[in-house]
Parts: structure tokens; C-alpha cells; sequence
């Protein structure tokens, strides 16, 4: 059998890759003859042996021909005793043994690549192989699903191999406890979606307060299951965890009516052009009318009549002519004028939105300027130039002019996120509202991304359109991109049926090459050439008498469309024709996993989002393959070709019979915005298209795939720019994420405070010490303010130079410490220490994440000033992150002191205080120390005051009680002590 897949012509790499691993092959094949004749019990004790040689320093790659042979030993001996596995519910009979394409599959996920493997060629069965192999050395294998129901089914149905072998295997769901988490890591194996590897990495990193908070146990080996849907779709939206805001600054409520009375007038105007425009084609003016239909085009991209005439060839290609004749650069003050006459314009395409003078004026009539970026630069020359004025003078102007800018800025960049999201932005297509929720929808695969948020304000936007809660409470705690999060691994494999028009974003992006592997048997799908309508209708039309022609023969259909939507409209169409059917949209995982596996049926019609039911196995069932065996059809292209590529993988599976075809028309999103429809339109009429009937030819599907070879490219830019920002923050992660890391887990807490505390006297000593006339008087208010130190400044006059003045700062801080350590519980020191730097460092970063935000939404703005906005914010960037540190370890200095166990330590360290410091200074019972005085506000009693909160919430606040300072946020979450028994506010 292997031999003709080897005649069969390959792409020259792949099949010498493959050529490459035959040997490989045989050599498995016959060791696992050599296994036969064994006892279960040896073949179990094979386990056991690998993993004592690799522990005596041999290599995984080594041991790979008898580790795979095991595997597949194990498969044939269930299929031989028909053994019955218990997955979600069901007993599913065992019944494969890895076929030598399958092991072949098995040495390119060890390799660390991407196998590509057609659907139905069994890639769970696949991934058993590496993971079993990897597994051995104890590091722990993640297997990565799309969803929480593939994670169980794979987990429960492979689990039985890896089981049985003597490993332990885990799976990660959504809700499960820390306990219950950290108990899956723990085993050999583990199998979980990307998003519950991802937010346990962040919450391990970004947020446990001790090390037994953390699950993970490290980033050895992951094994992507559909990895372009993980790596590529998914990767588009960072996972991000989000928790109270500190500062809020938007105001979508404000301006939501506004807008709405702003898109309205729009509307109305863009509706009176488009009858003109219907008037002047009717006097057989098509020039006329393509002026006007691009204006409205430009006003209101979706208006019903506009969609209309883009349907029209004729009309379609005059609407074109217009446009590129706007582009002109020798017209571009005409450009100008036109989008001067509406209120505001919006590029679909590039999704924004721009006011216009009108539109300010209609907005602010008394100051329309008021919606309008000042001109910063020529402001501050203007400022520079100004003889009349003083040095001083100017700076306070500049910073004026600077609040003002930054002001205005966010008020505009509200308004046009307003204006997407009531112009760009459809309910039911991008996104649904749910129990006064909106919810995401992926609109590649039609499925909910709930807890997912579009970033720069646009939810909130779309929030206050639809009117529900605008979730104002929330920022970014933690955040990491799902390409930053997989590159954390020291070995990446991934396997799919499409990953090959992808290939290059895999090498340049997560160095992944991709090797197709050969199908087991050949694959004898028909792909008919897609069929063109003008019209949505018409193509709807058209598809569902298909579905009834075949429907009446008893053959199966599988339906794909590009959105939840669309899905809904052909139910509907289906419905009143009385066609029995099943709608899947990816929101219940497990009932659609069950309906997909029975699309194979005979007279089945399933409707079905990209994402629905992916993962399950579509299987003929009796006298379906003499009718053909599953049709599938696309009522779509999507923007992508890999997702086409999937869909039509969906029949034709081990060698059934299948076919597939797409129905597209000139309405759909695709040609509206990147087909090249002056060239369709022209071929159409070649070609002879009559109205009301699909036209099929070659050269229309070339010149699709060459509209969907440009999104892709659009779409990959996009990632690419994404993730070349967040590489900036991922840098920045690293460093935050290690020093907590290594905080949680060093056995010495308090070197790692002394260090910290350290480096902050060093830094203050110097900036006092860098000033003429030396600033003594500084120095000694800042240690003592900062920290119980009763400094006195002949103490530091005594003492000589700089260098001696950091060594006694940093012995008293060492005495005041050892002090307040007497009174503290001794179990309970480590773990005040960790929280002193945990604290800091985790209120700060997310200070940090927050204006990090804001920096990636004011530097858009730059890119008008000829700067490189990347570069720009890089430089930014490191100036932020670099103050962020020096704060950090300013806070660090200040908690040092002034948190506790437990009231009565705190208590007994102040009183113990006076003897140390004397020398004229209040006795310390009235006024403790400076530290404790600055954090009261007031004199006798100030430490009474400060501690009384404390005293209210009693020694055990519990963590989601309301936090004594602010009762509006739970108390965990009050000031960034997470975990801590002690509010640091309230101890502060
Ligand atoms: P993929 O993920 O590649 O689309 P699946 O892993 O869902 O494929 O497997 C598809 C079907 O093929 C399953 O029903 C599985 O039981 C079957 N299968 C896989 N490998 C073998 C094999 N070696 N022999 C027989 N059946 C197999
Ligand atoms: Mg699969």
C-alpha cells in the first residue's frame, strides 16, 4: 500500500521528507511484530524501560521506532479483543491500528512541524504516537483541542492507549477548580483548548500570590489539533483576563444619542442619493448615477438601495469607474470636497470612521472644532516662537496644549469607535447580545467567543449601541497573544487538513514548516467549479432547489455558510419548502458533535457554520455511497481559502465518494470588497450571463481565489502587525513574569526584598547626591518619611560620601526589619515578604497594562506626524517600562514596612520603635514613625486612624468581602494584594 502513495506525484519536498522517513517506517513495523508474541503485562513494563534510559541520558529521538511500535501493538491488541471504550457517554468500539501514512503523521508532530493530514485520516489517533513517545520524559505533553467537548472525547477515547501503557492522563475544562487544574497538569499527558492552556499560563504568572497557586508545571511539548484554526483564526484575538478599572475615560453613553441622530441624518442623505442616482440611471446617465452611488458608498456602506446596484454589472462597474477616478491623486481635493458633503465617511475596508466638518458642526454646533485633533506641532512652534513669553511660561503651555490634545484625541477616538460600531458593526453577523451581553462572533467559523472583547473601546462602542451594561469596570489584568503564549514551548507540533496555502505565516511566525502527508487511500472527491449569481436571491434560490433535486434522491448535503446569519436564512428558505434539516453554529459542542457524526446519513441536510461539529467524523451510512456519498456545498467563499479548503474536506473521507461545489454572487461581502468586479463583470457578459442563472467557469473561480489571495495577505498583515506590538509587551511580560516567578519560588523572599529595597536607595542616594549643593535634607526626608529609620542628618554627615551613605541606609533598614520580624508570626514572614513584592509588582503592572492601552491609541494618531508609530511605541515603551520598575521598587521600600500578619504584630513593632530613634524626635507611642504619619495624615493618633479600617475588617477579611476603604470592590481586588491577608491600602 505504501508504494502507490509514493508513486503518487507530491509536491518534490514533501515526498522527500516522506521518502526520507520510510525506513523509519519498516523499521516500527517490523519491531512491532517483534511485540506480538508479548503478555500485556510486558508490553506495559516497555514503559517503565524508556523512561529508565532516558533518565540514563538517552534521547527521545532514539528511543522513537520501539516507542511507536508500542503504540501501535497496543492499538492492534484492543482492535483484536474489540475492546469497548467508554467516550462521552458512549461505547465506542476500538477498532484501528495506525496505518503507515498515520506513523509517518506521528514523526512530523515529534519533529516539531505541522503535518498536514486530510480530514478522516485519523489525526487523534495520530498525535497518540508523539505524545506517548514525549510523555516518557515525565515533562508533561499538552494535546490541544478546539473545544472543551474534543478535549473529553480525546482525553477518554486516546486515554484508554495511554492508560493502559501505564501513563496518566489529564483534561483540562472550563470551571474546574485550582485543585482540579493543577491535578491535570500533573499527569503525563494532558488535553485541553488553547484558551484554558492560555489563561491558566496567565493566572499562574500574572496573579497566583504563592507558588501553590500555580497549575502549570512548564512548556514542553505542545500537540496542536487543527492548529490553522488555533494559530491563525484564533490568533487574532489576544486572550486577555480582565478585572476592575482604575481609570475610566470613555464616554460612549455621552455621545451614543448623538450619534444615533448623526447616523440617522447620514442615512437619510446617503437614501436621497441613492434615488438620484436611480433617476439619472433611468435618463441613462450611468456616469452620474456611479458619481453618486460612490458617495453613498462612502456615507453608508450597507444601504439597501447601494447593495442593490452593486449588483448590477452595469451600474456595479460604473460605481467602480467612479471610484477610481476619486483616487486620483490630481483629484484628490475633489475627494475632499465629496466627503465634505456628508457627515462623516467610513472605509469599510479598513474599517474607520472620520467626521466631517458637517458632522462635527451637527455634533457641537457651537464649536465644531471641538471634535477635531489640535495641530500639536504647529501649537508648540507657535508657543516656541512666542518672544513675549518666559521659559516657564511656555512649558505650562505646552502642557496645556498637550492635556488638550490628549483630551480631545480620546473624545474623537470615541466618536469614530461609536461610528464603526453603529456603521460597520451588524448584530447577528459580528456579534449577538446575550443576556444583556455582546458576545464576539468569530466570523470565519460563526462561533460565540464569549469573555472575548474587542480592544481600543470598540466593545464598549458597540455596548452602548445596543444599549446593554457598558462594561466600563473592566481592564487588562493579563494579557498575552495566543502566537506569544504557544512560543513559550520548547517543542510545537500541529496537524490539520489545511495547512498548506498558510505555510509561510507558520515558518516566519512559529518557525513551523508544514509537510503534507499522503492520504491512506486516494481521495476521489469531485470539486465542481463554483457557480456565480448577480444576486444573494438568486443564489439562495438556486441552492435551495439543488438541495431539494438531491434531497429527493435521498443524498446527504452538508451546508456551510459564513455566518450565523446566513445559516438562519437558508432554515428559514428550508423550512417553508418543508425540507427536513439540522442548524449547527458552534455553541453546543457535544449536541452538534452528534448531529454532524449523522450528517452521513441518507436524506440528511445539515446546515452548518465553519466551526460546527469540526473535529467529528462524518461516515457514510449504507447505500449513500452508490448515490455519491456526501455533497457538500459553500454558500459562501470565505475570506479565506483554507476555511473553503476545510469545508470541502468535510465528504470524501478514506476514500468515500464526495463532491462540492460553491454558490457565490456579486452581493456577497467578499466581491463586494475585494473582487475585482470590473474583470468578473466583463468576463460575465463574455461569457453570456443570463439574468436569474448561475454561471460557472474557470476563469470566475480564478479571479476569486485572487480576491481571497488578497484578504489573506490583508488579514496576515494585520496578525503580523499585532503581534510585532504585543512582541514589545512580550518582552516586558517576560521580565515581570520571571521576577514573580522567581519570588514565588525562592526559598530566600527576604534577599529578593533586600535587593529590590537596595537598588532604591542606591537610586535615591545618587539623585540626592547628583545635585550642587548636595540635597541632604532630601535624603533624609525621603528615608525617613519612606521608612522607620529616626535618620537624623548629621548621621549621614558623619558618615563621609555617597558610598557610605547607601551602606547606612541599607544597615538601618536592615536593624528596623529585624525589629518588626520579632513580632511577626515566623511561619507567616516568607510569605509577607512574597506579598510585599508581589503586591507592588502586580498593582503596578497593571497600572502599566493600562497605559499601555492608551499608548497603543494615541500612537495611531502619530502615524499623521510622519513617525513610524512602531517605533514610536517601542520608544515609548521602554521609557513607560523602565519607570514602571523604578515604581515598583519605590512601592516595594513602602510596603516593606507598613503591612503585617496580623494587627497586633504591626502594633507591638511601632511601639517597639522609640528606642531606636530619639534625638529630639516625637516619642514614637505619639507619632511612630514618619512613615506611619504620611499614610495617616494626621499627628497623635494618626496610627490609631490608620490602623482602624484594619481593626474593622478583623483578622479574617475574607477575600471576596468588600474591602473597608472602598466598599465598591471586593477586597481582593481593592489594591492589587491579591491573595494577601492584609490590604496593603489599609495597612499603608
Ligand atoms: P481527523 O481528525 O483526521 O479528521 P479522526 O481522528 O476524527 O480524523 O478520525 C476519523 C475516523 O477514522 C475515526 O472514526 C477513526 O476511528 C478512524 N480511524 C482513524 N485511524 C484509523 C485506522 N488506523 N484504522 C481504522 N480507522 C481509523
Ligand atoms: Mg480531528
Amino acid at each position: 500500500m505504501i508504494n502507490w502513495v509514493f508513486k503518487k506525484i507530491l509536491g518534490t519536498q514533501n515526498q522527500r521528507e516522506v521518502r526520507r522517513l520510510t525506513p523509519l517506517v519498516q523499521e516500527i513495523n517490523r519491531l512491532e511484530d517483534g511485540l506480538r508474541p508479548l503478555s500485556f503485562e510486558e508490553l506495559r513494563s516497555k514503559t517503565s524501560a524508556f523512561r529508565e534510559r532516558i533518565a540514563q541520558g538517552e534521547g527521545v529521538d532514539a528511543i522513537l521506532p520501539e516507542a511507536f511500535a508500542v503504540v501501535k501493538n497496543c492499538c492492534r491488541r484492543f482492535t483484536e479483543e474489540k475492546r469497548k471504550i467508554r467516550v462521552r457517554g458512549q461505547e465506542i468500539p476500538w477498532e484501528m491500528i495506525p496505518f503507515d501514512v498515520q506513523l509517518i503523521g506521528g514523526m512530523v508532530l515529534h519533529s516539531g512541524r505541522i503535518a498536514e493530514m486530510a480530514t478522516g485520516e485519523g489525526k487523534t489517533l495520530v498525535a497518540t504516537l508523539p505524545t506517548y513517545l514525549n510523555a516518557l520524559t515525565g515533562k508533561g505533553v499538552h494535546v490541544v483541542t478546539v473545544n472543551d467537548y474534543l478535549a473529553a472525547r480525546d482525553s477518554e477515547w486516546m486515554g484508554e492507549v495511554y492508560r493502559e501503557l501505564g501513563l496518566t492522563v489529564g483534561c483540562l475544562q472550563h470551571g474546574q477548580s485550582q485543585a482540579e487544574r493543577r491535578a491535570q497538569y500533573a499527569c503525563d499527558i494532558t488535553y485541553g483548548t488553547c484558551s484554558e492552556f492560555g489563561f491558566d499560563y496567565l493566572r499562574d504568572n500574572g496573579m497566583a500570590a504563592t507558588p501553590e497557586d500555580q497549575v502549570q508545571r512548564g512548556h514542553f511539548y505542545a500537540i496542536i489539533d487543527e492548529v490553522d484554526s488555533i494559530l491563525i483564526d484564533e490568533a487574532r484575538t489576544p486572550l486577555i483576563i480582565s478585572g476592575p478599572v482604575t481609570v475610566s475615560t470613555h464616554q460612549f453613553d455621552k455621545y451614543r444619542s448623538s450619534i444615533e441622530g448623526l447616523v440617522r441624518k447620514q442615512n437619510s442623505l446617503c437614501t436621497d442619493w441613492a434615488n438620484q442616482a436611480k433617476e439619472k440611471v433611468e435618463a441613462g446617465d450611468l456616469p452620474g448615477a456611479g458619481r453618486l452611488l460612490f458617495k453613498v458608498k462612502l456615507g453608508s456602506p450597507r444601504n439597501k438601495l447601494l447593495l442593490k446596484f452593486m449588483e448590477d454589472p452595469g451600474t456595479r462597474r460604473a460605481i467602480d469607474d467612479a471610484e477610481l477616478e476619486m483616487y486620483q491623486d490630481t483629484r484628490r481635493t475633489e475627494l475632499y470636497k465629496t466627503k465634505e458633503e456628508m457627515y462623516f465617511t467610513i472605509d469599510e475596508r479598513n474599517s474607520e470612521a472620520d467626521l466631517s466638518e458637517m458632522g462635527r458642526k451637527f455634533l457641537n454646533p457651537s464649536d465644531p472644532n471641538f471634535f477635531l485633533v489640535p495641530d500639536l506641532i504647529t501649537i508648540n512652534h507657535d508657543i516656541d516662537t512666542n518672544a513675549a513669553h518666559s521659559a516657564e511660561e511656555k512649558l505650562k503651555e505646552k502642557q496645556a496644549a498637550q492635556a488638550n490634545y490628549e483630551e480631545a484625541s480620546q473624545r474623537i477616538h470615541n466618536i469614530s469607535q461609536l461610528l464603526r460600531a453603529y456603521c460597520v458593526f451588524e448584530k447577528d453577523v459580528h456579534y449577538v447580545v446575550q443576556e444583556n451581553k455582546v458576545i464576539i462572533v468569530d466570523e470565519y467559523t460563526g462561533r460565540l467567543m464569549p469573555g472575548r472583547r474587542w480592544s481600543d473601546g470598540l466593545h464598549q462602542a458597540v455596548e452602548a449601541k445596543e444599549g446593554v451594561q457598558i462594561d466600563r469596570e473592566t481592564q487588562t489584568l493579563a494579557t498575552i497573544t495566543i502566537q506569544n503564549y504557544f512560543r513559550l514551548y520548547e517543542k510545537l507540533a500541529g496537524m490539520t487538513g489545511t495547512a498548506e496555502t498558510e505555510a509561510n505565516e507558520f515558518k516566519d511566525i512559529y518557525r513551523l514548516g508544514v509537510v503534507v502527508i499522503p492520504t491512506n487511500r486516494a481521495c476521489v472527491r469531485k470539486d465542481a467549479d463554483d457557480l456565480i449569481f448577480k444576486t444573494r436571491r438568486e443564489k439562495l434560490n438556486a441552492l435551495i432547489e439543488e438541495i431539494k433535486k438531491r434531497n429527493a434522491a435521498g443524498q446527504p448535503m452538508l451546508v456551510g455558510t459564513a455566518s450565523v446569519e446566513s445559516s438562519e436564512i437558508i432554515s428559514r428558505m428550508l423550512r417553508r419548502e418543508n425540507i427536513p434539516h439540522n442548524v449547527l453554529n458552534a455553541k453546543y459542542h457535544q449536541q452538534e458533535a452528534e448531529i454532524v457524526a449523522r450528517a452521513g446519513e441518507r436524506g440528511a441536510v445539515t446546515i452548518a457554520t465553519n466551526m460546527a461539529g469540526r473535529g467529528t467524523d462524518i461516515k457514510l451510512s449504507p447505500g449513500v455511497p452508490e448515490l455519491g456519498g456526501l455533497h457538500v456545498v459553500g454558500t459562501e467563499r470565505h475570506e479565506s481559502r483554507r476555511i473553503d479548503r476545510q469545508l470541502r474536506g468535510r465528504c470524501a473521507r478514506q476514500g468515500d465518494p464526495g463532491s462540492s461545489q460553491f454558490y457565490i454572487s456579486f452581493e456577497d461581502d467578499l466581491m463586494r470588497n475585494f473582487g475585482d468586479s470590473r474583470r468578473i463583470a466583463g468576463l460575465m457578459t463574455k461569457l453570456g450571463m443570463e439574468d436569474n442563472e448561475g454561471l460557472q467557469h474557470p476563469w470566475l473561480n480564478r479571479s476569486v481565489e485572487t480576491a481571497q489571495k488578497r484578504v489573506e495577505q490583508r488579514n496576515y498583515q494585520i496578525r503580523k502587525h499585532t503581534l510585532q506590538y504585543d512582541d514589545v509587551m512580550n518582552q516586558q511580560r517576560t521580565v515581570i513574569y520571571s521576577w514573580r516567578t522567581e519570588i514565588l519560588t525562592t526559598e530566600d523572599p527576604r534577599k529578593e526584598v533586600f535587593e529590590t529595597v537596595d537598588e532604591k536607595i542606591g537610586a535615591e542616594v545618587e539623585a540626592r547626591a547628583g545635585t550642587d549643593p548636595v540635597d541632604l535634607d532630601g535624603l533624609v526626608h525621603w528615608a525617613n518619611t519612606a521608612m522607620p529609620l529616626g535618620l537624623q542628618k548629621e548621621d549621614l554627615q558623619n558618615a563621609g560620601g555617597k558610598d557610605q551613605w547607601k551602606e547606612l541606609l541599607k544597615r538601618r533598614v536592615r536593624e528596623a526589619y529585624e525589629l518588626k520580624v520579632k513580632f511577626e508570626n515566623p511561619e507567616a514572614v516568607k510569605a509577607l515578604e512574597r506579598y510585599v513584592l508581589l503586591g507592588a509588582i502586580d498593582r503596578l503592572w497593571q497600572e502599566h497594562l493600562y497605559a499601555m492601552d492608551g499608548l497603543r491609541t494615541s500612537i495611531n494618531l502619530r502615524a499623521y506626524g510622519q513617525k513610524d508609530p512602531l517605533i514610536e511605541y517601542k520608544r515609548e515603551a521602554y521609557g513607560m517600562f523602565e519607570e514602571l520598575m523604578e515604581r515598583i521598587k519605590g512601592e516595594v521600600v513602602l510596603n516593606l514596612f507598613r503591612s503585617a500578619s496580623s494587627l497586633s504584630a504591626f502594633e507591638h513593632f511601632l511601639a517597639a520603635l522609640p528606642q531606636r530613634t530619639g534625638r529630639g524626635e516625637l516619642p514614637v507611642q505619639a507619632q511612630p514613625t514618619e512613615a506611619s504619619l504620611s499614610m495617616g495624615g494626621g499627628k497623635a493618633g494618626a496610627v490609631e486612624e490608620a490602623l482602624a479600617p484594619m481593626k474593622r475588617q478583623g483578622p479574617k477579611q475574607g477575600r471576596n468581602d468588600p474591602c473597608p476603604l472602598d466598599p465598591n470592590k471586593k477586597f481582593k481586588n481593592c489594591c492589587g494584594a491579591s491573595g494577601s491577608k492584609v490590604c496593603f491600602k489599609v495597612a499603608a
